[in-house]
């Protein structure tokens, strides 16, 4: 994974190809303004680089649609067109235009919407959503994985407390004794070591616990 400045850096590059130049000053401090934010870079990359209707164009404002369990619905619209992204800590995932709404029945389901029609007629005045602030400035989001208060972490999260010494579960040795290895190296390791974190029971992420004095940031972590 790039660090979020190398990710900024081939934002900007593709941003000289893609954006209207004369738009391109205020798109650039659109980008400057989550400069430290995964999640809207996701997105920007995402689209500059696959600008959807081939056309230069430059996202104007991000609104957020909803959220749920570390995975962002979000809409960019531009001067053209309005476009969903699915986005998460590790990816941004384009699902079209929203004027077309949601297509796949596990996002649908996902969100808790029944189908297509539920989707168009929820989002109909996007105007009514807010613009999206950058996810580690949420308080009540893990500044990492960005599950909700009272929600577990994704796996391989750093905030995550182990269960079982209370240390940080990414870089304490407790999988290696539980395991049995010196390094956890395939997917089975990792189910193994999931299967005995469910058991022990995992520390869901505490906004109290972990937010107020919170001293690092997302980018200290990678
Ligand atoms: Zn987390
Ligand atoms: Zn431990």
């Amino acid at each position: 994974m790039p660090t979020l400045d190398q990710r900024l850096a081939d934002i900007k590059l593709l941003m000289r190809y893609a954006v209207p130049p004369n738009d391109l000053t205020k798109a650039a401090a659109l980008v400057e303004k989550h400069s430290t934010d995964s999640v809207a870079l996701h997105i920007f990359h995402a689209f500059y680089s696959y600008l959807p209707e081939g056309l230069e164009d430059a996202i104007t404002v991000l609104r957020l649609l909803d959220r749920r369990q570390g995975a962002f619905l979000i809409c960019a619209s531009t001067g053209l067109a309005d476009y969903l992204y699915l986005v998460t800590s590790e990816q941004a995932e384009f699902l079209g235009p929203l004027s077309e709404g949601i297509w796949e029945d596990e996002v649908l389901a996902f969100f808790n919407l029944e189908n297509r029609e539920a989707f168009l007629k929820k989002y109909a005045d996007l105007t009514a959503f807010p613009v999206y602030v950058p996810a580690h400035l949420h308080n009540d989001l893990c500044p990492f994985c960005h599950v909700a208060d009272g929600e577990i972490h994704t796996l391989g999260c750093p905030v995550e407390i182990c269960p079982w010494c209370g240390g940080q579960l990414t870089s304490c040795g407790c999988r290696f004794t539980l395991l049995g290895k010196t390094a956890l190296k395939n997917e089975s390791q990792l189910e193994e070591l999931l299967a005995l974190l469910n058991k022990k029971g995992r520390l869901p992420f505490s906004a109290e616990e972990h937010r107020p004095a919170y001293p690092i940031t997302p980018e200290d972590l990678q």
